[in-house]
């Protein structure tokens, strides 16, 4: 064993079927009597059902949370915290409604429970992303990372199937990622593989059979276990295209990383063999860039740029922006390589090393 240093994450997991019922006693847990119940629009629905099952405990709900966590969303969510004076927040939906928990605790130090419904996996990690005048700036900071989180796989059911895919694709892109992060360590790197494995086993299931309890317990498993991967170490090429695309081109954030992953693999496996042998084995053989675009699409996926809404025309100033400050990339990043990366992506071609 290589020597390494890790830092375990503090954090609470609730996971089963049905444990939504023990949120009430997590809320008591963290000495807090007034919930924020935060969720989208779409979500509006369970933050009244919630509401209604927290009796006393409930405070007051905001149902507007948006992707990429808007500053003027978190301003007005922060006005009804404060003027109700809320002393937990309870973030019940995907990345979006869980950055908003984040992005409030942030400026008030409220403790908050993520109860999420996508495999995401934000509510695993200290980073928050938040969007202003158009442009979106990451940060990491303890101080986001939820106290508690509770996994229900009940309220997974209802997630579409296109976006469990996706979403799932999401998340195996962190473990992925983790693989070959600077700071990989032995513990991510099994949390990585676990993490994968649940996925690639249970995202077929799902999309023959949305309502198989097994396999949405195995995707949320997953899900967090991916979460952690990319809470614990550093991502590279991978999710600064992602973070490029969706931050300055506006494109969808879980299509846009089922589209990017194989080609992102393409790019850094040549220097990365140990990592590429261990998901060479993970998806049963091959080269991982290619078994995972056969993968995403026997899956139903997107897989080109062109398909979730990215212009051709804008290709090269994505190649330029993505090229400057980069993530640390195990192959460095070269803006003429990464120009054909992008077009093999907008094209949705199989992928290739370049
Ligand atoms: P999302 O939260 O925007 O959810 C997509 C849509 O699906 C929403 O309308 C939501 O209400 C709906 N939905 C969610 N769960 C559902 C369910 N079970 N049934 C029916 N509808 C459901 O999408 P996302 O991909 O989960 O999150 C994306 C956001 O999260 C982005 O802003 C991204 O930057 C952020 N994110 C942050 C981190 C982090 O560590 N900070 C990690 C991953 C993603």
């Amino acid at each position: 064993m290589k020597p390494f240093t890790y830092a375990a994450l503090p954090a609470k997991v609730v996971f089963g079927f049905g444990t939504i019922g023990q949120l009430g006693a997590e809320i008591e847990a963290l000495r807090c009597s007034k919930a924020m119940l935060l969720t989208t629009r779409q979500q509006a629905k369970s933050a009244v059902t919630l509401a209604t099952q927290l009796g006393k405990l409930w405070k007051c709900s905001f149902a507007e949370a948006a992707m990429h966590t808007p500053v003027d969303v978190t301003e007005s969510a922060l006005a009804q915290a404060r003027e109700t004076g809320a002393d937990c927040l309870v973030a019940i939906g995907g990345g979006s409604s869980i950055g908003l928990g984040k992005a409030i605790a942030l400026r008030t130090g409220l403790p908050q429970i993520a109860v999420p419904t996508t495999y995401a996996g934000s509510e695993a990690t200290p980073i928050l992303g938040q969007t202003e005048g158009g442009r979106k700036t990451t940060q990491r900071t303890l101080e986001v990372l939820p106290e508690t989180i509770i996994y229900d796989v009940d309220l997974s059911l209802t997630l579409p199937v296109g976006m469990s895919v996706t979403s799932g694709l999401n998340a195996i892109a962190h473990a992925v990622e983790a693989l070959y992060a600077r700071d990989a360590n032995p513990i991510i790197t099994s949390l990585a593989e676990e993490g994968i494995r649940s996925l690639t086993h249970a995202l077929p299931v799902i999309v023959r059979n949305p309502q198989d309890a097994n396999a949405r317990s195995d995707a949320l498993f997953g899900a967090y276990a991916c979460g952690v991967c990319l809470g614990a170490v550093g991502m590279s090429l991978h999710h600064k295209l992602c973070h490029t695309l969706g931050g300055s081109f506006d494109l969808p954030h879980s299509e846009t990383h089922a589209v990017i992953l194989p080609h992102a693999i393409a790019y850094v496996a040549p220097a990365v063999p140990e990592a590429m042998a261990r998901l060479s084995q993970l998806l049963g053989g091959g080269d991982p860039a290619v078994g995972f675009f056969e993968f995403a699409r026997s899956l139903g996926s997107p897989t080109s740029l062109a398909e979730i809404g990215m212009s051709q025309s804008r290709l090269d100033e994505a190649a330029d922006i993505a090229c400057s400050f980069p993530y640390w990339s195990p192959r460095p990043v070269e803006r003429q390589a990464i120009l054909s990366l992008l077009e093999n992506a907008f094209h949705g071609r199989r992928p290739s090393q370049s």
